[in-house]
């Protein structure tokens, strides 16, 4: 399209040893962090770990208490909000309630004294799916098209990166889904850096081509969203992405690739790359398993499960039909504190609770954690 940005590297926002103190109070510990130009990069946390302080550093809205941002080869560091090539829109649109949705498109060239706005406007109309709302008023849309309107309104001046403060915080959940494609969509067509910001773990991994998962000012893992739900590196940010099974084990000794540990009375196999923990002989790991690579069988067919799959015994004690898979909630000897949570698509009627079972699962499924960093 029109939209696209040519100049490359333009769009970079490369931001270095950047920090936030407020008193004595660390918002944002000394951070280095690239995001390329083009792609749709997703800061993720829970409230209060800094990801909206981070953005607000990139718009010029929060001065920095150290470090640098740049955004391509300009250093904007010391940039007015407004001076620099970025666009941000927040999660309450501020739309002009008395301007019709064309007049709040165009309102950003009509300051800058661009006389003829109509083709630009139109276009962007088009991109957003508004194109026969233009005359209407902003209160006779729906919270999704009023969200579309803002992102119009933010791109039609060209940024170089448009920062997205939790925009879809206010829709409903359905909404909310179908908003994260549509925006996906207008990212990839007009093909421009956005950095999004959200608490919500299922709308970064769907919009993001990277994400940085935040915890306490800090990211604590960067990575593609397959990335981190295989292989995360830390126990904040396995729990954070889904459910995962962590159970406490003990080096033992090598074979090849991968790493033999011991767990309650048996053994468990790891493939070394992924193993975030040290691995000498004796140290601890926390081995981890996403509940859907599980495979749930009754103990009696325990004979029937192939060679080389890890394995634990346990009991159900709960379960509960979802539709597409049952979730079970499983006690084992082998992780004597908590539950173990699988899934399963076989409807087996005797895995019921009560029912001794055998939980199996491929060793490439397997990740392992550094059992002593918390
Ligand atoms: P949320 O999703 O709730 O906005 P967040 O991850 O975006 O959370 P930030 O808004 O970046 O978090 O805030 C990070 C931390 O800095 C919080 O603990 C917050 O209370 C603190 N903080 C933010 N602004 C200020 C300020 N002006 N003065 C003092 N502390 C602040």
């Amino acid at each position: 399209t029109t939209m696209k940005t040519n100049d490359s590297g333009s769009g970079d926002v490369r931001l270095t040893g950047i920090s936030k103190t407020y008193g004595a109070f660390t918002a944002v510990h000394p951070l280095d962090l690239t995001v390329p130009q083009g792609s749709f990069f997703a800061l993720l946390g829970a409230s209060g770990c800094g990801k909206t302080t981070t953005l607000r550093m990139i718009a010029g809205l929060e001065e920095p208490s150290s470090g640098t941002v740049h955004l391509g080869d300009q250093d904007v560091t010391a940039l007015p909000p407004y001076k620099r090539p970025v666009n941000t829109v927040f999660q309450s649109y501020a739309l002009f309630p008395h301007l019709d949705i064309f007049e709040n498109v165009a309102f950003g060239l009509r300051r800058r004294g661009i006389k003829s706005v109509k083709k630009q406007v139109e276009d962007m109309l088009e991109l957003v799916q508004l194109g026969e709302q233009a005359r209407k008023k902003p209160h006779q849309l729906s919270g999704g098209q009023q969200q579309r309107v803002a992102v119009a309104r933010a791109l039609i001046n060209h940024p170089k990166v448009l920062l997205l403060d939790e925009p879809l915080g206010a829709l409903d959940l359905k909404l909310r889904r179908q908003m994260q494609l549509e925006l996906k969509r207008i990212q990839t067509e007009v093909g421009i850096t956005f950095v999004h910001v959200t608490h919500d773990q299922e709308e970064a991994m769907t919009m993001a081509d990277t994400v940085a998962v935040m915890n306490g000012g800090r990211v604590e893992q960067l990575g593609s969203p397959a990335d981190l739900y295989e292989n995360p590196h830390t126990t904040f940010v396995a729990n954070f992405l889904g459910t995962s099974n962590l159970i406490e084990a003990e080096v033992d000794s090598r074979s090849g690739d991968d790493i033999v540990l011991k767990a309650g009375g048996g053994k468990l196999v790891l493939p070394e790359a992924r193993c975030s923990a040290p691995t000498t002989t004796g140290g601890k790991v926390l081995v981890g398993v996403r509940p859907e690579k599980i495979t749930l069988t009754h103990a009696d067919d325990a004979g029937e499960i192939p060679e080389g799959r890890n394995r634990i015994t346990g009991k159900i004690a709960d379960s509960s039909f979802i539709g597409v898979s049952t979730q079970y909630v499983i006690d084992s000897s082998v992780c004597p504190d908590f539950e173990v949570y699988a899934q399963n698509i076989d409807r087996d009627a005797r895995l019921v609770p009560g029912a001794d079972v055998v939980l199996h699962w491929s060793p490439g499924h397997t990740f392992g954690l550094d059992a002593a960093q918390d």
